[in-house]
C-alpha cells in the first residue's frame, strides 16, 4: 500500500515529504496508523550518514505510537482500534540463543531495525520508520499501550520504546531497587528517563551533570541528589558509594572520575554511543575493587512490554515537546544544541 512521510534523500539536505510503498498485511501483521513518533539522536545520525551505513532515501523514526487499522488473519492479541507501539526492532532471527531467551536486541542471526535495515519483505529496499502515516509490523514486535494511560498522555509515551527501554533494561539487569544507590551521568533524552525509572524502582538516585542549570531539573524529575561532576570536592565525597552508575553521555569523556564513585563490585554501564572512543580507563580502577565496566543496548521484546506496564503502574512518561512534521528540520538543529526538554515528538496528524 502507498503511504507518505518525510524522508532524507541524501546526507546534506533537509528532510522532505516522501511517498513510498508498505507491504500488504500478512497473516501475522498489524497495520498501524501512526499518531505520534518521537525523534531520537539515532535518527539524526542516520539522516546525515554519520554512521556511514545509510541507505537513501531513508525514513527515520523508531518511537512509534499509533492505532490498529487492520490485522492479519492469524493475529489474536491485537484488534482494530487498539493503541499500540513499535520501537527500534521490527524482526529478528527468532531461533538463536539470544532470541530464544527474549533478548532479541542481541540476536546473533541479525535483527531487522525499524529503519535502514534491509527489509526481508521488500526486496532491495530498506525498512522505513515512523515519520510516516502508516506502518505494517509483525505482531511479535508490536506492543500494547497499557489501558491505564489516558489519551492525553499518548504523545509522551512515544519515547518510552527507545529512550525508556534503553535505560530500563540495564537498571533491571543490574537489579536496581530499594536500597540501591544509583548514579545517572548526563541529563538528556536518556538521562531524564533513567532518573524517572530508577526513582520509580525505589533507588536513591544521584544526577551527575556538568551543567549547574540541570541540577534543579534533575531533582524535579525524581533525583534525590544532584552533583556537579566538575566539582572535585563534591565528587570526592561520593567516592566508593554507588552500587550502579548508568552513564548516558554520548560524547567522548573521561570515565575515571565516575568510576571512582563505585563501591566494591559496583558496575558502570554505558548506553551513550560516542563517535570518538572514551579515553582509556586505568585497569587498577577495575582490579582494586573488582568493579565492572559494561554496556547495554535497548531491550528485549517481552521486556519492552514489561517496561510499558511498569510505566503505567508508576505513571512514568517522557517529558516532551510536541512538534508538527514541518518543524522537523528545526527540531534536529535544536537537538544538536541540546535545546529540548527532553524529547521532541511529532504529531503525525500534521502530515497530510
Ligand atoms: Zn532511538
Ligand atoms: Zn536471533
Amino acid at each position: 500500500m502507498k503511504t507518505h512521510g518525510y524522508g532524507a534523500l541524501n546526507a546534506d539536505s533537509p528532510l522532505k515529504p516522501f511517498s513510498f510503498e508498505r507491504r500488504s498485511v500478512g497473516p501475522h501483521d498489524v497495520h498501524i496508523e501512526i499518531l505520534y513518533c518521537g525523534i531520537c539522536h539515532s535518527d539524526i545520525h542516520t539522516a546525515r550518514n554519520e554512521w556511514h551505513d545509510t541507505i537513501y532515501p531513508a525514513v527515520l523514526g523508531h518511537e512509534i505510537l499509533g492505532v490498529v487499522k487492520q490485522v492479519g488473519r492469524e493475529v489474536k492479541r491485537f484488534h482494530p482500534g487498539d493503541h499500540v507501539m513499535v520501537g527500534c526492532l521490527v524482526d529478528s532471527c527468532r531461533t538463536c540463543p539470544s532470541c530464544k531467551q527474549g533478548l532479541e536486541q542481541y540476536c546473533e542471526g541479525g535483527f531487522t531495525l525499524t529503519y535502514n535495515s534491509p527489509d526481508p519483505h521488500m526486496k532491495g529496499k530498506p525498512t522505513y520508520g515512523g515519520y510516516s502515516k502508516q506502518i505494517v509490523v509483525d505482531e511479535k514486535f508490536t506492543f500494547q499501550v497499557p489501558k491505564k494511560f489516558k489519551k492525553e498522555q499518548f504523545a509522551s509515551l512515544a519515547p518510552l520504546v527507545c529512550a525508556g527501554i534503553t535505560t530500563y533494561s540495564p537498571l533491571r539487569h543490574w537489579k536496581v531497587g530499594k536500597g540501591s544507590r544509583v548514579g545517572i551521568v548526563g541529563l538528556g533524552g536518556l538521562g531524564h528517563m533513567a532518573i524517572k525509572l530508577a526513582h520509580a524502582m525505589g533507588a536513591e538516585v544521584t544526577l551527575l551533570t556538568t551543567s549547574p542549570g540541570k541540577m534543579k531539573d534533575g531533582k524535579k524529575l525524581g533525583a534525590d541528589h544532584a552533583v556537579l561532576s566538575t566539582e572535585q570536592g563534591a565528587m570526592e565525597k561520593l567516592g566508593g558509594t554507588f552500587d550502579f552508575i548508568l552513564n548516558t553521555v554520548a560524547a567522548s569523556h573521561n570515565l575515571e572520575p565516575f568510576f571512582q564513585l563505585l563501591k566494591r563490585d559496583g558496575t558502570m554501564c554505558l548506553v551513550g554511543l560516542p563517535d570518538v572512543p572514551h579515553p582509556p580507563l586505568p585497569v587498577w580502577e577495575l582490579t582494586l575493587k573488582r568493579r565492572q565496566l559494561s554496556g547495554s543496548f535497548i531491550g528485549g521484546i517481552a521486556e519492552t512490554q514489561e517496561m510499558l506496564n511498569f510505566c503505567a503502574e508508576h505513571n512514568v512518561t517522557s517529558d516532551i515537546e510536541l512538534v508538527s512534521i514541518d518543524q522537523i528540520n528545526e527540531a534536529y538543529e535544536r537537538m544538536l544544541k541540546n535545546d529540548v526538554k527532553y524529547r521532541f515528538v511529532i504529531d503525525m496528524s500534521s502530515l497530510n
